[in-house]
């Protein structure tokens, strides 16, 4: 499978918005957020921003939500298309099907610091959904899933330290999951309402681009 190869840092000062691509760093001084507050490159200093065109906006979102989840172009497309033949408004179901990936759940329950170390706890086989070992990334979870950290699993150094850092941010999870730190496990309670998603991303705009 692609990779996006681009510096996570940059991707965030090139949009001028923070994606929390890299962890606990993100929260931290060193977010270069905080210490390089402008665009890459060596014009990036000069601040001189251009006026956005309507397309160019619409781009921009995209790309936003498509590096804030860590999906590649086509992942992302496919995400939209799927998201669109359900029943209801394309935007909250964009919303709502990114969010339902099972490596945005597992960041959100805090089991990882970051959806590309969630990605990673799924692919190499540490999760379960409802008793079962799931190793797909996109696998969508749905009401009344079960998230488990593998019980084979529990005994590596990361998941040894992991309820202490739970308890810690606990305070972070969204209303729609419920998290069990003594289990290292997490409920799907309802599906994220609009309301209830962090994302700050608009995503009415990106239907809009995808309907030219
Ligand atoms: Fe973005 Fe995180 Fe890097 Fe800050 S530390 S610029 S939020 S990836």
């Amino acid at each position: 499978m692609g990779r996006n190869l681009d510096a996570k840092c940059k991707q965030c000062r090139r949009l001028a918005e923070k994606l929390f691509l890299k962890g606990e760093r993100c929260y931290s001084p060193k977010c270069a957020m905080v210490k390089r507050n402008y665009p890459p490159g060596f014009h990036g200093q000069k601040g001189q921003k251009r006026r956005q065109s309507d397309y160019g906006m619409q781009l921009a979102e995209k790309q936003k939500a498509k590096k804030q989840y860590n999906l590649l172009e086509k992942q992302f497309k496919l995400t939209f298309l799927r998201a669109k033949r359900k029943p209801g408004d394309a935007s909250e179901n964009l919303l709502k099907t990114l969010e339902l990936r099972l490596d945005n759940a597992i960041y959100r329950l805090g089991f990882a610091s970051s959806r590309t170390q969630a990605r990673q706890l799924a692919s190499h086989g540490h999760i379960e959904v409802n008793g079962r070992k799931v190793n797909i990334p996109s696998f969508e979870v749905k009401e009344g899933d079960i998230i488990k950290i593998r019980e084979r699993s529990k005994k590596y150094k990361f998941f040894k330290e992991l309820p202490e850092r739970l308890v810690r941010q606990k305070d972070n999870v969204p209303s729609w999951l419920n998290l069990d730190i003594k289990e290292l496990a997490g409920k799907i309670l309802h599906e994220p309402r609009t309301s209830d998603i962090k994302a700050n991303v608009n995503a009415q705009i990106i239907v809009e681009y995808y309907s030219k």
